[in-house]
């Protein structure tokens, strides 16, 4: 085993026991001690990084590994340092233990994403104790806040400190780069290279406020709900954006099914559990999450507010919108609470080739698909802006029957402590070739 693989396990055990929940609202302990931890582990082999606290707590670490060809643009490497709470009461195990038991490490972050900032770190070290150069500039960054938007993370290091990316122009980092095991000659690697947009809106509808006792035709609770209800119930279309449909027909190929893109409900359903990722990528989405309305039983209130979380596909922004307005009508407004871009890039060009070309070297099996997510990370919100180009790829070789996507922010999530050798292995061989 190379000393990546050996340690990897443990230093992603260390940082689970560090527990940084991000509850959203400023209360958990901060990034601070893990971001410590990453920096003691670089400091062993005598990397320089730099330390950079948003607020209180609130801790990055970033370090530049030189490339033995400068020339080229650098590329990044970045994994998020807090995770979502976890309910201890509901978990088999103390999910701040970081225990490793029958082959996998237990806890909140093992995949989200903890496994990566180990891996990471596992490499870095690995390169730096042996004297090997990624063959063009890395940036690494550990950063904050991802859970809770990144205002303390990658926001605050792109706009305050943006020279630490110089000549950054590609990206890696969570969700993708996971194994969905077809039959045992041939593994698909999921590659994320497209992210919905997101739009949280409030719909506020005003009315005559009265007497819950009297005649009232203009009632801001009714009208609100009318709209919620025709939001909610709308049937989004199909509408299958490039990396959908490559990646449903590159599915339907491995499992030997038919391409239909009227139809792909089959293609879907033979991804199993994964379906979680994508299965809400094949349309725009509008779910109704809040409702706020009056304060007493025989008063009609002035004004009435519902909250939708609104999702659309890269490129279709305008028309995801123009639809919403014609389902509110002119009697309810809508206002953004959050506005985020949707983003999608081509699978293609020289960091693809190489991903590719270290999965297979590892696992002669692989077949590597892009895919869309629902939902977003770092790299759409934060590092797009400084004209990143940014790809999910956390490579892991899962055991089939293994649920993956329950472990992001679920209970008992673990990794297998065989899936972040495999991990080092092919991060190393990518740092090194590409
Ligand atoms: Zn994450």
């Amino acid at each position: 085993m190379t000393p990546a693989e050996t340690e990897v396990a443990e230093l992603c055990s260390e940082l689970i026991r560090v527990d940084t929940s991000n509850y959203g609202d400023g209360s958990g302990p901060g990034e601070r001690a893990a971001a410590e931890i990453v920096m003691a582990r670089l400091a062993e082999v005598g990397a320089e990084a730099t330390y950079v606290e948003s607020a209180p707590g609130r801790g990055n670490v970033v370090t530049r590994i030189e490339g033995s060809d400068p020339g080229l643009p650098a590329l990044l490497v970045h994994g998020h340092l807090d995770v979502v709470p976890a309910n201890a009461a509901d978990w088999t195990v103390d999910p701040f233990a970081g225990e490793i038991r029958d082959g996998y490490i237990w806890g909140r972050g093992a995949v989200d994403m903890k496994d990566m900032d180990a891996m990471m770190l596992a490499v870095l070290r690995q390169m730096a104790t042996e004297g090997r150069k990624p063959r063009r500039d890395v940036v690494f960054a550990w950063v904050a806040d991802e859970e809770a938007g990144g205002e303390y993370g990658a926001k605050y290091l792109t706009a305050k400190h943006p020279e630490l990316f110089d000549g950054v122009d590609h990206a890696i980092s969570e969700v993708g780069g996971y194994s969905l095991e077809v039959d045992p000659s041939l593994r698909l690697y999921l590659i994320e290279t497209a992210q919905k947009g997101l739009s949280w809106m409030r719909l506020v509808a005003g009315g005559t406020a009265g007497h819950g006792s009297m005649l009232n035709s203009d009632n801001a609770v009714t009208e609100v709900a009318k709209a919620v209800a025709r939001l909610g119930s709308h049937e989004w279309p199909l509408n299958l954006t490039p990396t959908v449909r490559r990646f449903l027909s590159e599915v339907a190929d491995a499992f030997g099914l038919p391409f239909d893109p009227e139809d792909p409900a089959p293609i879907i359903e033979a991804i199993g559990p994964l379906a979680r990722f994508v299965g809400a990528t094949l349309r725009h989405t509008t779910n109704p999450t809040m409702l706020a309305a009056g304060y007493k039983a025989n008063v009609i209130p002035g004004q009435a507010s519902a909250v939708v979380d609104g999702r659309f596909l890269p490129g279709l922004e305008e028309e995801f919108l123009s639809t919403v307005d014609e389902l509110l009508g002119p009697d309810v407004r809508r206002e953004y609470i959050t506005h985020d871009i949707a983003l999608e890039t081509t699978f293609d060009g020289e960091l693809v080739e190489s991903m590719i070309a270290a999965l297979k070297a590892e696992d002669p099996t692989a077949r590597a698909v892009p895919y869309c997510m629902s939902g977003g990370t770092d790299n759409k919100t934060f590092f797009a802006d400084l004209n990143i180009r940014g790809f999910g790829f956390v490579p892991l070789r899962l055991p089939a029957e293994m649920d993956f996507a329950a472990m992001f922010h679920g209970v008992d999530e673990r990794v297998p402590v065989d899936a972040l050798r495999f991990g080092t292995r092919v991060l190393d061989r990518l740092l090194t070739n590409y």
